[in-house]
């Protein structure tokens, strides 16, 4: 293959000169090498150990080139190779299961790893085609967004492309979409799971993105996939590309105002606080059982004269807690108040949802916080709202509350302090 720029060369090179068996199926050509080779020329560890391994990626390869390029997703098609292919080389990727890099002018270079350290043939045969599917995602999207570098907020001094979070969680969306039952990628939604106050759009959670893509498939299609792609040379960042995408359908992105129903607090982070519900757009049972669901900061039972009140809690930009408000015999409604510090209060917005006892949502009957005009003798601003109805009767279980931090891009505030009392009135 020939290739213009030059480090990207000298690794093709490299790997061309290192593997020398070859598979070629419809649109790829796959090079590898044997680990242990009966005439004495394995490769040793950049090896595959059998050749189904090859097999495998092929098949995998092959699926997800379908899905990628055929309606309704539609991705435009990378550039090609001369030859009219895209090239594939196994071997042992540093660190890593797969590797894709793309430079403008060149063809992408998919990079697989000849094994994996699974203890089953059948979790390494999962591994395999989620690593294929993912890589060749990548090679879909790269030449769609060049990269826009900036420095890792880590003190690290090392770079990051602020768009590979999208990158990466449309791959990670990719895995699941050619093979529903493959599992794999749960392996990386720990995080997801345990930190939802992180950032949607944070640097180190950047597989974790993969939930909030499939939200939007679900909730927009296939086709706002492929739309968000088509059109995201043409932004700044993936937050500025998903608002006007979204504002041209009549959505707004992210809200703090409890009179827009917003895509991100209002959809996202209510969804998918109902991992178990079909009819959330985060519906994902397998998640809830493996890892939990999304972690609950806090879980109340408020008693009739005896207000609930919790500590400090912090929300970074674009993510969101969760507080159970569970009643009591005796409730009837339930008053919620947030504090937050007058500057940060902004961009806090808090949503009242409904939960039966099968962990559904139960229809209509959520309430959103509304900001109170007048300071509290503190100095802090207050959200508050009542939620009527805090019974048990007709087959409410719970009442969650979802806080979400609204803010994003050039406004994005992180840590912002809040504290939640809820009493019942
Ligand atoms: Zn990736």
């Amino acid at each position: 293959m020939v290739i213009q720029d030059d480090v990207l060369r000298e690794r093709v090179e490299r790997l061309e000169a290192l593997l020398r068996e070859t598979l070629e199926t419809e649109h790829f050509i796959i090079c590898f090498g044997l680990r242990d080779s009966p005439n004495g020329r394995g490769i040793a560890r950049e090896g595959v150990t059998r050749r189904g391994q090859i097999r495998q990626y092929a098949h995998a390869l092959e699926l997800a080139f379908a899905h990628l390029e055929a309606a309704p997703l539609a991705l435009p098609l990378p550039p090609f190779a001369s030859d009219g292919k895209l090239h594939v080389y196994v071997h042992d990727v540093p660190r890593s299961y797969g590797f894709t890099q793309f430079v403008p002018g060149d063809p992408p270079v998919i990079e697989l790893a000849c094994r994996g350290a699974e203890p089953t043939p059948e979790q390494a045969r999962h591994r395999s085609y989620a690593a294929a599917a993912h890589e060749l995602t990548h090679a879909f999207t790269l030449p769609l967004r060049l990269p826009t570098w900036v420095e890792k907020p880590d003190g690290s001094h090392a770079s990051i492309d602020i768009w590979q979070w999208l990158h990466e969680g449309t791959a990670m969306f990719a895995e699941t979409l050619v093979f529903p039952c493959n599992h794999d990628c749960m392996r990386y939604l720990v995080g997801w799971c345990d930190e939802p106050h992180r950032s949607l759009d944070h640097w180190n959670a950047q597989y974790q993105a993969g939930v909030f893509i499939g939200f939007l498939v679900r909730r927009f299609g296939h086709d706002f996939l492929g739309e968000l792609w088509s059109l995201a040379s043409q932004h700044p960042s993936p937050t500025a590309l998903l608002e006007a995408v979204l504002s041209s359908r009549g959505r707004a992105f992210a809200s703090p105002d409890p009179n827009v129903t917003d895509v991100f607090a209002c959809g996202y982070c209510g969804d998918a606080y109902f991992l178990s519900d079909p009819s959330s757009g985060c519906f994902h049972p397998g998640l809830l059982e493996r890892h939990g669901g999304r972690l609950i900061t806090h879980a109340l039972v408020p008693e009739p004269s005896h207000p609930e009140t919790t500590g400090v809690d912090r929300v970074d930009h674009l993510g969101c807690r969760y507080y159970q408000l569970f009643p009591s015999a005796a409730a009837s409604a339930l008053e919620v108040t947030l504090f937050c510090d007058p500057p940060e209060a902004v961009v806090l917005r808090g949503e009242l949802l409904p939960v039966g006892t099968q962990f559904a949502r139960l229809p209509g009957g959520a309430v959103s916080l509304q900001r109170v005009p007048a300071a509290q003798p503190d100095g802090r601003s207050a959200l508050r709202a009542v939620f009527p109805g805090f019974s048990t009767a007709n087959g409410l279980d719970h009442v969650v509350l979802v806080v979400a931090n609204c803010s994003y891009g050039a406004t994005a505030r992180d840590r912002v302090g809040l504290q939640l009392t809820a009493q019942l009135v």
